[in-house]
């Protein structure tokens, strides 16, 4: 971003005056300390542990230009600018969009249960070969990182993509509105985060929130493979557009072709009346959803055949998304990154399909936050496991029983340890084998199923 301070100001409709440096030129936001740069705006947001007015002094000794905050600040050195306001978040918020408004930018807004980051990587290599794009950085969609992202984009960046994640009742409003978007985009919906949002029809009717704020005249996007959600995206937008990969009459349909190595996948797309097969690099039935919801949102600003098929052909997807690759006689597949209940059911599958006559062994960790329904869920997990034809399912955390007699229940013949350490699955894994065998390894964030991968690695 480059605003000046007295811009602002009036943007966020802070208290303050710009101070007696005149009316510097703003190019950064920040609100960690650790990462200010000279010239930045730094932010203090209350958190759970920290508060970030406690470190407004070291922001500003690092460089900070001018300090927003909720209340007068002792310690900062004379003349330094405070800019004063009653919630901080809820400022940072108001200047990302008037930032937003500055550079005109037109943006797309990515929401779903599994598969957001992907899908933004996906949409933002496409756009990338339309014009200059914006996307969030990282993972960060809440309602401090979606505004961050927003800031972080140049002024020559046009076209945006933004994720915007929630995990409550009553986040997706607030957020929408910061994204205003012109395409707003629902891939999937799952047990995700049920804790709080109850079930999956609740997890739809807050994630369609997002089409209310959808500019004059946006595009909404919903997947219709997903009763709960396509039920929800209609009664919020009477208008959203169907997109579907499991061939029902929809504007825009996707169809995975299988892969052509470890790694690449192929796909069929239909996005209006432009049909065409793209290969990018991701492999598995569940990403036909993700890499639609990416060819439709790029095609509405403009996007066409050329760019679609160049921009997927050349993502970068963001570690530990699924990534196959071969080590020696064996296939690894790293899905570490995160789980619920969605992507675990469509993960298995997905290794399933990899693995077809070759061994499959399951390294599993739990899924959190499933609050009520957990032990229900877990169960459902061993069932998908025993479905998918593995010859081992190796388990890690809490609700093990739950997995071990969804497996029973459905008949399951192969073998089933708990292993709560990366050495324990390496010691039960040992006297079973399985060479040239296809391994997926996933749980939750917390679960750091990336540490009984590595030493796996480690071990072959
Ligand atoms: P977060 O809520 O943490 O931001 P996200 O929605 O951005 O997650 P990703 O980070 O893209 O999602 O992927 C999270 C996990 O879901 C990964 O393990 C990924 O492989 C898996 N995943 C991605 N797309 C799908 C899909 N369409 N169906 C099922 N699982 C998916
Ligand atoms: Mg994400």
């Amino acid at each position: 971003m480059r605003m000046t301070l007295s811009d602002i100001l009036a943007a966020t409709g802070a208290v303050g005056d710009v101070g007696e440096r005149g009316n510097p030129v703003i190019e950064a936001v920040r609100i960690d300390s650790r990462a200010v740069v000279p010239g930045s705006l730094f932010v203090c947001v209350p958190g759970a542990r920290l508060d970030g007015h406690h470190f407004a002094a070291e922001a500003v000794e690092k460089g900070a230009a001018a300090v927003l905050a909720d209340r007068p600040l002792a310690g900062l050195p004379e003349g330094t600018p405070v800019l004063l306001v009653r919630d901080t978040v809820a400022a940072l918020g108001r200047l990302a969009r008037a930032w937003r408004e500055r550079v005109g930018a037109r943006l797309v807004a990515v929401s779903g249960s599994a598969g957001k980051t992907t899908v933004k990587e996906l949409t933002a290599a496409i756009l990338g070969k339309v014009g200059p794009t914006a996307k969030n950085y990282k993972n960060f969609n809440n309602r401090i990182g979606l505004p961050l992202s927003m800031l972080e984009a140049g002024e020559n960046d046009a076209l945006w993509v933004m994720e915007l994640g929630i995990s409550a009742p009553g986040e997706m409003a607030p957020l929408a509105s910061i994204a205003e978007p012109d395409v707003a985009v629902i891939h999937n919906v799952g047990p995700a985060h049920l804790q709080a949002l109850g079930d999956v029809a609740g997890v739809a009717a807050e994630k369609t929130f997002l089409f209310r704020s959808l500019r004059p005249g946006g595009t909404a996007l919903a997947s219709m493979d997903y009763p709960e959600l396509w039920d929800a995206a209609r009664a919020a937008f009477p208008g959203v557009r169907g997109m579907s990969t499991k061939g029902q009459a929809a504007p825009y349909r996707a169809k995975y072709l299988g892969a052509i190595s470890e790694g690449r996948g192929r796909f069929f797309l239909k996005l209006d009346d432009l049909e065409l097969e793209v290969v990018t690099p991701l492999t598995g039935g569940h990403f036909a959803e993700n890499i639609l919801a990416a060819a439709a949102a790029a095609r509405i600003l403009g996007a066409g055949e050329p760019e679609i098929a160049a921009g997927l052909a050349t993502a970068v997807m963001p570690e530990q998304r699924f990534f196959c690759r071969r080590q020696g006689c064996y296939t690894l597949i790293d899905d570490t990154y995160n789980a619920n209940p969605l992507s675990m059911r469509r993960a298995i599958a997905a290794a399933a399909e990899t693995a077809q006559a070759r061994p499959l062994v399951l390294v599993l960790g739990e899924m959190r936050e499933m609050g009520a329904h957990a032990e229900a869920e877990h169960g459902k997990l061993g069932e998908a496991a025993a479905a998918s034809g593995a010859n081992a399912v190796f388990y890690h955390g809490a609700h093990a029983e739950a997995v071990g007699e969804g497996l029973t229940r459905s008949g399951y013949a192969g073998r089933f340890a708990v292993v709560d350490t990366p050495d324990a699955f390496l010691g039960a894994l040992a006297p079973m084998g399985f060479g040239g065998g296809v391994f997926l390894f996933k749980g939750s964030r917390s679960m750091r199923m990336e540490e009984y991968l590595a030493a796996f690695s480690q071990s072959i």
